[in-house]
């Protein structure tokens, strides 16, 4: 049986640990554990994906980039991973994505998935 590598590594500098996941919304749901227990942000130090994420471009460009390869919405991980490249944190993301949202530019088909409106 071979064991294919989880496609993603979160890291929290100031605690020096990481983790890998197979799912990109893994990334978030580290996030937001180790953001409520330490107060701690998050970055995104491996990604392993079939495709290149987009390395510019704000928060809705990236994500109406990424949304031809997702058929119901992208997976919040992966916007956070998109935009790490970028230099920003997961928390900064998120929050961004709460911020956008409420713009009404993006809106989430299912639980953290987003798509361009
Ligand atoms: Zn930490």
């Amino acid at each position: 049986m071979s064991h294919q590598r989880p496609a993603f590594t979160v890291a929290c500098e100031e605690c020096g640990v990481d983790a890998d996941l197979e799912s990109a919304n893994g990334i978030v749901d580290f996030y937001r554990r180790h953001h409520r227990l330490t107060g701690h942000d998050a970055t995104i130090t491996r990604v392993d994906l079939a495709f290149e994420l987009p390395t510019d471009g704000d928060l809705e460009t990236v994500v109406a980039d990424l949304e031809s390869r997702y058929d119901d919405g992208v997976p919040i991980g992966v916007v956070a991973a998109a935009m790490d490249e970028q230099g920003v944190s997961v928390g900064d993301t998120l929050a961004e994505i709460y911020d956008v949202r409420m713009t009404g530019a993006l809106y989430e088909p299912r639980d953290d998935h987003l798509a361009a409106v």
